[in-house]
């Protein structure tokens, strides 16, 4: 397949496009580079050795996106591009429903002008909101209660996709909702390279065991957990990556949901002692009050994408730390060196 990755710069859309050359397709990647550097898509033609084809153009923009994507044929559509930070969403409500909602109209639309039926689609645990079960399965309701405008913009996105194939049967698209991705590529030439202070905690405590941050702030140590800090499922982004290959390989028409995780849940302190003893670092803490927003304890049941696209995790949590140690000390300042 010829597979269009909007985002395709970023942090899962670098590790998919790899995975997919890696399988034998070809790649074009269309993204605004506003969270992101060309330097990660030079970096997976190096380690593939295969040449991607790189447009420029902010796919909010249908004029721009027509024009960058014009003699350029895909038969297929992974669709990263958006705004992902939860706290600046409720900050910036009007920039991130503009962002994450116009860019997947604009996409839409070209789609069914180019008759390109095959779309799968970023979405995220947080659709599921509080959790009213230990693991959440596909089945838990989506859309209650949600506490800000990203996680709203993800369900909105989810039923702006129903909505279109129930008027384009054609249609087949796949909407996965991710747990926490985490790791790198094990040659540590491409990872994660948040700008400015990271909100998420791997990319943080990765930044404190290189000693670019002075200590991890844990957030809430009163949680009803194992410890009392926050339970997260991590998957390994280049198990979330060949995920996105098997659901675009088993689209049919219609729409399908599946959460990719690992259903093995890991606290904040787990987290710290892993990738400590991933990299043989310290990496100093100190407990201070929740997060708003946070819950205590999401984890994944993995089980129907197993059962539908074959496809389960295979990388172990530390396995994670250890990949994403080899791309931060071998980049401290991400691809800026
Ligand atoms: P990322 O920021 O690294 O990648 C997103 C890419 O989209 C960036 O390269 C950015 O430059 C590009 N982009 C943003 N707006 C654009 C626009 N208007 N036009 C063209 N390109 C644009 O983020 P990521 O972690 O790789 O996430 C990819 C997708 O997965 C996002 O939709 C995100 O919401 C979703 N997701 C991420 C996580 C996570 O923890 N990383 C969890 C759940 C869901
Ligand atoms: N967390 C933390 N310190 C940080 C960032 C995150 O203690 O600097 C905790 C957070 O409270 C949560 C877990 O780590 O329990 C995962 O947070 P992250 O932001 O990575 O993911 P999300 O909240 O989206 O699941």
């Amino acid at each position: 397949m010829r597979v269009l990755l909007t985002g395709g710069a970023g942090y899962i859309g670098s590790h998919t496009a790899l995975v997919l050359l890696e399988q034998g397709h070809q790649v074009v990647v269309l993204d605004d580079l506003s969270n992101s550097s060309r330097e990660s898509v030079r970096r997976v033609e190096e380690l593939t050795g295969q040449e991607i084809v790189f447009v420029q153009a902010d796919l909010t923009d249908p004029h721009a996106t027509r024009a960058g994507l014009d003699d350029i044929a895909f038969d297929a559509v992974i669709h990263f591009a958006g705004l992902k930070a939860v706290g600046e969403s409720v900050e910036q409500p009007t920039r991130y429903y503009r962002v994450n909602l116009d860019s997947t109209l604009v996409l839409l639309d070209l789609m069914r002008e180019r008759d390109v039926t095959r779309l799968v689609f970023s979405s995220s645990a947080t659709v599921y909101g509080d959790p009213q079960t230990p693991l959440i399965a596909e089945t838990h309701p989506v859309g209650v209660g949600l506490t800000n405008p990203y996680g709203w913009s993800k369900a909105m996105n989810e039923q702006i996709i129903r909505d279109a194939a129930a008027a384009w049967p054609a249609l087949a698209a796949v909407n996965l909702r991710y747990f926490n991705p985490v790791g790198a590529h094990h040659s540590g030439r491409i990872g994660e390279d948040p700008s400015g202070i990271p909100n998420n905690l791997m990319p943080y405590v990765a930044q404190v065991a290189v000693g670019r941050r002075e200590r991890l702030a844990v957030f809430g140590d009163d949680y009803p957990t194992v410890d009392g800090t926050g339970v997260r499922d991590y998957i390994h982004v280049m198990d979330l990556a060949e995920g996105h290959v098997a659901a675009l390989t088993h689209a049919e028409p219609g729409v399908q949901a599946f959460n990719l995780g690992s259903g093995v849940g890991t606290s904040v302190l787990e987290a710290v002692r892993g990738f400590e003893e991933a990299s043989g670092r310290a990496v100093p803490y100190a407990i201070h009050p929740r997060r708003a927003g946070d819950l205590a304890t999401v984890v994944a049941d993995p089980a129907l994408a197993f059962e539908r696209l074959g496809w389960r995790t295979t990388r172990s949590f530390t396995e994670a730390c250890r990949d994403a140690w080899a791309w931060q000390s071998a980049n401290p300042r991400g691809y800026a060196g």
